[in-house]
């Protein structure tokens, strides 16, 4: 749910992204094209950094990790119904004949957003890019072309789903399975004009949890997750703020497997650095949900610029997937368990880590006044900074320069994130290091060369302590 861009309200996190080397807008020389982003130095490895912890969160749950193609053939996308439903409604200008996705704000009777013509109906669109799966021949009649037809992936989930006999036998035929999956996605999107939140291009981030249906009100480690404090805002009643265990037992939530992944989102969340209060988790309308979902919840974060959007979904797909693959191939995809034969319902945490990645950047950026000028900041934690430190000699001479490589190098070796810079006053340094977030300046100085101590600069305080070399790895964490 992405309000509309408040107006005239500029997007200070792209524009210092863009400034700064995290994300700009693909194809740029060429004059880009609406929903397609790249990642540079930076913002590539603040999204890996991101990854990183987000596999090995999910690697505590005791998941695997797989990867799947990102296009799949026409029948994949016929036995999932995103052939079908995947699509969104669409309206067009009489006038300038753009075409808009319906929203709360766009919609037959609005007024065109770009001209404010009137606006009429223009179908439903189909989400998913289509390609062709090898040569074609011209005038291919209509059966072959169909056989040749090929699609990007709109999620990771189905890779997950078509192999799911495989990963069972790997998992020595028991339940719960849990499978991991980070990747590219492809929705073509209709308006993506909201830069980094709607793209055509993103990563996902998913989890495809098997459970026996008959025991997804017994999770085994939800006592550890019960006492956490979640905001709720539930698609019947008032908002709450509540806890998971209450939530689970008055009904807000369905069952303890999804009350639990819940806690676990939140908990990410804020393991990343994403600030408590402006994150809370929305339950779909039932007209909202999508065509595969029993329940839904979304984690939205309070953006200054959108207003709530979504970032993760949660949802319990029940055994929807996996037994339309079954019915489309009639094949037997129940397992034994000790009640009986099921077919096991899916539990989905499916994040988009763009959107967290740009909330990341705008809840971390602030601004403050220093006494002669504007110091901008962003609080990333140490964790996921792309930069952790950066050591700078005070002075550009060769004494302070060499043993300044040296202090690096140590850094480096010790697998910090690290750079070196020696351009510009210090001052200018320290400065251009707060804009891209990183939390500790290590600078060697004249003291420096005679016992062997440096100074480090912590980026919110600003503060400066000595720290002897040797004692520099503890001291940066
Ligand atoms: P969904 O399958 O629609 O629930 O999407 C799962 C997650 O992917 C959402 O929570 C978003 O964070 C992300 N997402 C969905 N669509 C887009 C998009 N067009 N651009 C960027 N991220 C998206």
């Amino acid at each position: 749910m992405v309000s509309a861009e408040k107006e005239g309200k500029k997007d200070e996190t792209a524009e210092l992204a863009r400034r700064r080397g995290f994300i700009w807008q693909a194809f740029e020389i060429y004059g880009g094209v609406a929903g397609f982003y790249d990642y540079g130095p930076l913002g590539a490895a603040l999204k890996r950094r991101v990854e990183a912890k987000w596999r090995e969160f999910y690697r505590r749950e005791g998941f695997y990790e797989i990867e799947t193609t990102t296009i799949a053939p026409r029948p994949v996308f016929e036995s999932s119904g995103h052939l079908e439903c995947f699509t969104d409604p669409a309206v067009v200008c009489k006038r300038c004949k753009s075409v808009f996705r319906v929203d709360e704000h766009v919609y037959v009777g609005a007024m065109c957003p770009e001209c404010g013509g009137a606006l009429e109906p223009s179908g439903e669109f189909q989400l998913m890019f289509q390609t062709r799966i090898g040569v074609t021949r011209e005038g291919a009649d209509a059966q072959a072309l169909r056989k040749s037809e090929g699609y990007l992936r709109p999620e990771t989930a189905q890779g997950m789903f078509i192999n799911f006999q495989r990963l069972l036998k790997f998992n020595r035929d028991k339940l719960p399975l849990g499978i991991l999956q980070i990747g590219k996605a492809y929705r073509n999107e209709i308006s993506p004009r909201q830069s980094l939140i709607r793209l055509r291009e993103f990563t996902m981030a998913e989890v495809e949890l098997f459970v026996d249906p008959s025991e997804k009100n017994r999770h085994p480690r939800f006592a550890e997750v019960k006492d956490r404090i979640v905001p709720f805002v539930p698609n019947e009643g008032e908002p709450v703020e509540t806890s998971i265990g209450n939530a689970v037992s008055t009904g807000i939530i369905a069952n303890e497997y999804l009350g639990y992944h819940i806690g676990r989102v939140d908990e990410f969340l804020g393991s990343i650095g994403l600030p408590h209060d402006r994150v809370h988790f929305r339950q779909h309308e039932k007209d909202e949900m999508a065509h595969y979902a029993m329940d839904c919840w979304d984690a939205e974060f309070l953006s200054e610029k959108y207003g709530w959007m979504e970032i993760v979904g949660i949802a319990d797909r029940g055994d929807y997937d996996l037994s339309a693959h079954a019915a489309s191939l009639n094949i037997d995809l129940h397992v034994r368990t000790e009640t009986g034969k099921v077919v096991p319902h899916v539990i989905e945490p499916s994040f988009g880590l763009d959107r967290i990645i740009y909330a990341l950047l705008e809840s971390a950026f602030y601004e403050e006044q220093l006494e002669k000028e504007t110091r901008r900041v962003l609080r990333f934690k140490s964790d996921v900074a792309p930069i952790q430190v950066a050591v700078f000699p005070l002075l550009n001479r060769d004494e302070l320069k060499s043993k300044a490589q040296e202090v690096f190098e140590l850094l480096r070796n010790a697998s910090f994130f690290v750079e070196y810079d020696s351009a510009g006053s210090i001052g200018k340094r320290y400065r251009r290091q707060d804009e891209i977030g990183t939390p500790y300046c290590v600078t060697i100085d004249y003291d420096t060369l005679e016992d062997a101590t440096v100074t480090v600069r912590q980026r919110d305080s600003m503060q400066q302590v000595r720290v002897p070399i040797q004692d520099l790895k503890t001291a940066l964490v």
